[in-house]
Formats: C-alpha cells, sequence, structure tokens
C-alpha cells in the first residue's frame, strides 16, 4: 500500500512517545550533555596515531612511510619523515615522522588511512566533541596531539585492538625466529669456511729438519 511504510513509522514514533511516561525503556532520547549513552565499539570519528609503552614520541608506531598521505582522498595529512633511526615494534631501525599532523576540518572520517597502513599505526578515536572557534590552527592537530597509547585504543575499541596486538605479536615472534636462524646460519657458515680454509693450509715443515 502506497505510505505503508510512513504509517508504521509514525505509529512506532507514536507508541513511542506515549509509552516514554510509563516505561523508561520507551524513552529513546537523553539529555545530553548531562547524560551520555555508551559509545558504540565501531563508531569512528577522526583518526589517531597509537603509541605503545609509556612516551608517546618514543613509542609512535608510525614509521612515516607516507602511504596514508599518498592515499587519503582529501589529501589532508601532512608528514615529514626524521633523518636518524628508531626501532619499532619488532626492533628493526625505522625512520620515524618528525611531522605528523592531521586537518580535521577537512578529514572526512572515510578511515582510508587506516586500512592502508601497514604498521597498525592509525587508528578511528570515537572522540567527537572537538568543535572549536579556530578554524584553521584549533583543527590542525599535530602528532603530539594525534598521540594515543594503545591502552586507550583496547578502551575505545577493544575488540579490534585484541586482534592487532595478537598479529604484532605473531609478527614479532616470527621476526625474532627469523633473525635467530639467520644468525644461526652465519656462524655455521663461518665455522664452516674457518675449518674449510684450516684443512686447505699446507703443513708447516718441522724445524731443524736437514
Ligand atoms: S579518515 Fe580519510 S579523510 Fe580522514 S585522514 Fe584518514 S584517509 Fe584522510
Ligand atoms: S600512519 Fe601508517 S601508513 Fe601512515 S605514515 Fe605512519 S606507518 Fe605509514
Amino acid at each position: 500500500m502506497l505510505g505503508e511504510g510512513i504509517i508504521k513509522g509514525m505509529l512506532e514514533t507514536a507508541k513511542n512517545f506515549a509509552g516514554s511516561f510509563v516505561s523508561a525503556d520507551r524513552l529513546t532520547t537523553v539529555e545530553y550533555p548531562e547524560q551520555r549513552i555508551p559509545t558504540a565499539e565501531n563508531a569512528r570519528v577522526f583518526p589517531f596515531l597509537v603509541y605503545d609503552g609509556a612516551g608517546w614520541e618514543a613509542g609512535l608506531r608510525c614509521v612515516a612511510c607516507q602511504i596514508c598521505e599518498k592515499e587519503c582522498p582529501p589529501k589532508c595529512i601532512y608528514i615529514e619523515k626524521s633523518k636518524d633511526k628508531k626501532p619499532d615494534f619488532v626492533g628493526k631501525m625505522q625512520i620515524y615522522p618528525v611531522r605528523f599532523d592531521i586537518d580535521i576540518s577537512v578529514c572526512m572520517s572515510c578511515q582510508i588511512c587506516v586500512e592502508v597502513c601497514p604498521f597498525e599505526a592509525i587508528k578511528m578515536d570515537t572522540q567527537f566533541e572537538l568543535a572549536t572557534d579556530d578554524r584553521f590552527g584549533g583543527l590542525l592537530m599535530d602528532r603530539q596531539q594525534l598521540a594515543k597509547s594503545n591502552e586507550y585504543y583496547h578502551s575505545i575499541h577493544p575488540a579490534e585492538a585484541a586482534e592487532v596486538d595478537a598479529r604484532l605479536a605473531q609478527e614479532k615472534t616470527a621476526a625474532e625466529a627469523k633473525a635467530k636462524a639467520a644468525a644461526e646460519a652465519a656462524a655455521a657458515k663461518a665455522a664452516a669456511d674457518a675449518a674449510k680454509a684450516a684443512a686447505a693450509k699446507p703443513e708447516t715443515p718441522a724445524a731443524g729438519g736437514n
């Protein structure tokens, strides 16, 4: 029937409106900001940078590969690479961002930066109360403002963060096993080369012979 959906919707609204006077379950609105509904785990607003450990600067997972900067559709990420290196989460020496800004007045919350990051370094935040009257500087977030701990990531997206931790731990174990195997192979090769060199060496004639 034409308009059936509209009538059903209106009836549902009327039922909730009348029911809200007798049942709290029918009250579908809250008095924000005094009251808040819990944020859904899959909510996403703007990106943040994840860091491990206690210090945000030393612990940033980002290695300034600039993939997110290239892939961001409205081009609102600005990255400058370091000239030196620091260890990443598997202990591999990596460059890091000396500058990492996101202009959240331009960001469209598409999450593409998160999807393309190979280092699990950038994730979507649920923080939405960011209004400011400073349209330019106030909405240009630098790396310190963007940096949030892995514990914070767990607090807003627990299931996703646990999955990421498990994957990173697996990668770390595999990298350590690979490094150990390479070191053992190098040591075995060095020992084999030394044995070969010793076998090929001519015997020194005995001293004092005629
Ligand atoms: S969420 Fe989308 S628009 Fe925002 S910084 Fe990431 S890629 Fe760019
Ligand atoms: S956030 Fe990820 S994709 Fe972007 S520069 Fe850092 S490591 Fe690369």
